[in-house]
């Protein structure tokens, strides 16, 4: 187990996103440990805003200290307004190996949901049994972008094992629970050969499963064909779900003319 790198008080918890899935969001950590090279978005932006100067910076998480005073002040104005607070955009609620964060992450669940307020949670990590008593309203999910642990060392290289991710959302599910997969960014055969077909089957019991291609970069673009190749994917993928009766999301600026 790891220890956090330190706690910082933020001002602000709760805020509206502005993305295509998702309400309300909060992010309670400062940097993350899974340090994915896809890269990640949330470090780009850090850096470009000077919050974060390096990589070696952002996989040293800082908790914020006063998250649950954040919220207990906040919800009460919010609640109305308030349809699902998304953990996390910018960091990972249950990063692999942080026995701290997973604990603020499960207090600040616990203290949405009494506000009848409903989760959905992300995670590259693990996610704990105990959300199986949580409210029945929240959906926990994982990011699988392939099957492959070389693959998996390499780009995401803090993160938990797949298996034992997999087997963590297999487990809420089995006990009751809504769950989901966020197969993005899915990467380009000249970047990783791998079966979707494979991939899709071993998710076939979530409730529903978002898809996304990878970010258009000189390694995704160098494969000619990767237009048609999201195109197809995307395909297979509504297929898939609509066939197991699976809710679908394509993530915008997958499929293109
Ligand atoms: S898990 Fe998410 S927030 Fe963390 S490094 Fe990876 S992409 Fe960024």
């Amino acid at each position: 187990m790891k220890s956090i790198k330190g706690y910082i008080e933020r001002k602000t918890m709760l805020y509206k996103t502005g993305v295509e899935y998702g309400d309300y969001t909060m992010n309670h950590i400062q940097g993350c440990a899974h340090g994915c090279k896809y890269p990640c978005y949330a470090f780009i932006m850090k850096k470009r805003f000077g919050q974060i100067k390096s990589y070696e910076e952002w996989i040293e998480p800082y908790l914020v200290s006063n998250t649950i005073e954040l919220l207990d002040a906040e919800i009460p104005r919010l609640k109305n307004k308030i349809a699902s607070v998304h953990l996390c955009f910018s960091t990972d609620p249950f990063m692999y190996q942080y026995p701290e964060i997973a604990k603020m992450s499960t207090s600040a669940i616990k203290k949405l949901n009494s506000a009848g307020i409903k989760c959905t949670v992300l995670t590259k990590g693990i996610l704990p049994v105990e959300l199986s008593t949580f409210s029945r309203d929240n959906e926990y999910g994982i990011t699988l972008i392939t099957l492959s642990e070389d693959f998996r060392k390499r780009i995401e290289p803090g993160s938990a094992p797949l298996d034992q991710r997999l087997a963590a959302l297999k487990e809420l599910h089995d006990a009751g629970c809504k769950t989901w997969v966020s197969i993005e960014p899915y990467p380009t055969p000249n970047i990783l050969e791998q079966r979707l077909d494979e991939l899709l089957e071993e998710v076939s019991f979530v409730d529903r499963i978002v898809f996304g291609r990878m970010n258009y970069s000189t390694e995704v673009t160098a494969y000619k064909r990767h237009k048609q190749f999201f195109n197809e994917c995307a395909a297979a993928v509504e297929q898939f779900c609509f066939d197991h009766g699976i809710s679908c999301h394509i993530k915008e600026g997958t499929i293109r003319e």
